[in-house]
């Protein structure tokens, strides 16, 4: 398809785009969250999103598998545009992996069962080759032998790392980060942090929030800040951290560097 009709039709795929999102609009009731959000992402892009608390990052990740509705605008992943129909849906979810800053792992759960879970029911994977894909995760993530065990009996680091070997049990084509190691005790952020490094460096596509500059400085393409529901501001990482160009940048910068 030629760039023109690319740009006529606002709902066509662009295939080199792993997300495309155009003139995006969310309302929380009265509230405007997110305003007029437009954003590319291509195959194996790392992007780290940040911006104050409140800017509306969680909800622009969270509109992406849907977790939350977008009101106005155009989102679409993997060249599917999400839209009310469930299938959709579905298929998006698939293919987007998600970790957030609290794991959400299923305490009930063994931390092999939390990994299989998913491929056993959503993909009808036979639980014997589930399971084989999960302890290859689990060995990527470094924690093989906790597999028996539950998440209560490990660390958060080690948790957030079984958040994020059970993501990859799905074979996700981009993977979804809001803020993985803000409710880690400082020596376990490294160990999450190597984990998504590994990641990046084998190609994924991701989009990570995180107020990790140090993570955003080697692995982003691109950073991007958010203030106030709208994308402020967005350079590679050389540029956007010596050369911020917005007061607003500028002052968040110098409140966390
Ligand atoms: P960030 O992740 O950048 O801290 P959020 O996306 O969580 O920001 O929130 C953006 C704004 O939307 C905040 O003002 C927050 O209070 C508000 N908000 C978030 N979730 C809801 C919700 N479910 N209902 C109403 N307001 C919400
Ligand atoms: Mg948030």
């Amino acid at each position: 398809m030629s760039e023109t009709a690319s740009k006529a039709s606002p709902s066509t795929a662009d295939d080199k785009l792993a997300i495309e999102i155009k003139a995006m609009h969310k309302w929380y009731g009265q509230f405007h969250v997110l305003k007029d959000i437009n954003l590319s992402v291509r195959h194996g892009e790392r992007i780290v999103i940040c911006g104050p608390s409140g800017s509306g990052k969680s909800t622009m990740i969270r509109c992406i598998n849907r977790l939350e509705e977008h009101q106005q605008g155009h989102i679409i992943v993997g060249g599917i545009e999400l839209t009310d129909d469930l299938k959709k849906i579905d298929e998006i979810r698939r293919e987007v992996g998600m970790c957030f800053q609290h794991f959400n792992l299923f305490p009930h759960l063994t931390v092999l069962q939390n990994c299989s879970l998913a491929p056993i029911w959503v993909r009808k994977m036979p639980k014997a080759k589930a399971e084989e894909v999960a302890m290859k995760y689990l060995e990527r993530v470094k924690i093989p032998d906790q597999a028996h065990k539950f998440p209560g009996q490990l660390s958060g680091g080690q948790q957030q790392r079984v958040a994020i070997a059970r993501s990859l049990c799905m074979s996700p084509k981009v993977m979804l980060f809001d803020e993985p190691t803000s409710a880690l005790d400082p020596e376990m952020i490294k160990e999450v942090l190597d984990v998504m490094i590994e990641l990046a460096e084998e190609g994924m596509t991701m989009l990570c929030v995180t107020h990790e500059m140090g993570f955003a400085k080697t692995v982003a393409d691109r950073v991007i800040f958010m203030d106030e529901g709208q994308i402020v501001e967005e350079n590679e990482p050389g540029e956007f951290f010596n050369n911020p160009q917005n007061d607003r940048t500028k002052l968040f910068l110098s409140q966390i560097l």
